[in-house]
């Protein structure tokens, strides 16, 4: 299985090796004919500005949205920034496919970053150790959109909108594989 990672700026090589300890072959994006070979995408954490800017200038903005359109793709962090529909502006190229609204820098400058163990919903052998990193929040989900986890006071960071995933912390940086191994289920499921 050949899972892209848009390797345009942020923490696309952890996704990586993440992909290759599932079994999984990773494939690093950064030219629109790329996502012709792949069953599916990570959009890495970074800054959501600079992918934007760099996708719009790669011709990649198009191609991108088209490919999630159909194909299982996985925002985390930034890239779920960049699947979102609404980020309350609109100066920034975003895909806008998810039926979420996405808070950027939801946690301000006191914790703008933490870790926190999150239950997420479909992930059996208890709690994953998550990483936050000037994280995003979902501040409103449509009815097509299962949420997946939320922290203990109840803002969103994970949700699922059928072939479409975006958690708003880096599960690339620890060891735990579950999510990675989710997605290519999720995959696997769609073939
Ligand atoms: N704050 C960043 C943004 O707005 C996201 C941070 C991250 O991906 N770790 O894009």
């Amino acid at each position: 299985m050949k899972i892209g990672v848009l390797a345009l700026q942020g923490a696309f090589i952890e996704h990586a090796k993440r992909l290759q300890a599932v079994g999984a072959e990773p494939v690093l994006v950064r030219l629109p004919e790329q996502l012709d070979e792949l069953d599916g995408l990570i959009i890495p954490g970074g800054e959501s500005t600079t992918i934007g800017k760099l996708a719009a200038s790669y011709g990649l903005i198009e191609p991108l949205r088209a490919f999630a359109s159909t194909k299982p793709t996985w925002g985390t962090c930034a890239g779920m920034i960049f699947l979102a529909k609404d980020i309350g502006i609109d100066r920034q190229p975003i895909l806008g496919l998810m039926d979420i609204t996405v808070n950027r820098n939801a946690f301000g400058r006191q914790v703008d970053s933490f870790e926190t163990n999150l239950t997420i919903a479909p992930l059996e052998g208890g709690p994953l150790h998550a990483v936050f990193i000037r994280a995003p929040v979902v501040t409103k989900a449509g009815d097509n959109v299962a949420i997946l986890s939320a922290l203990d006071d109840g803002r969103i960071v994970a949700v699922q909108q059928g072939h479409l995933l975006a958690t708003a912390f880096h599960p690339e940086l620890t060891d735990d594989t579950r999510l990675h191994q989710y997605f290519v289920q999720l995959i696997s499921r769609k073939e």
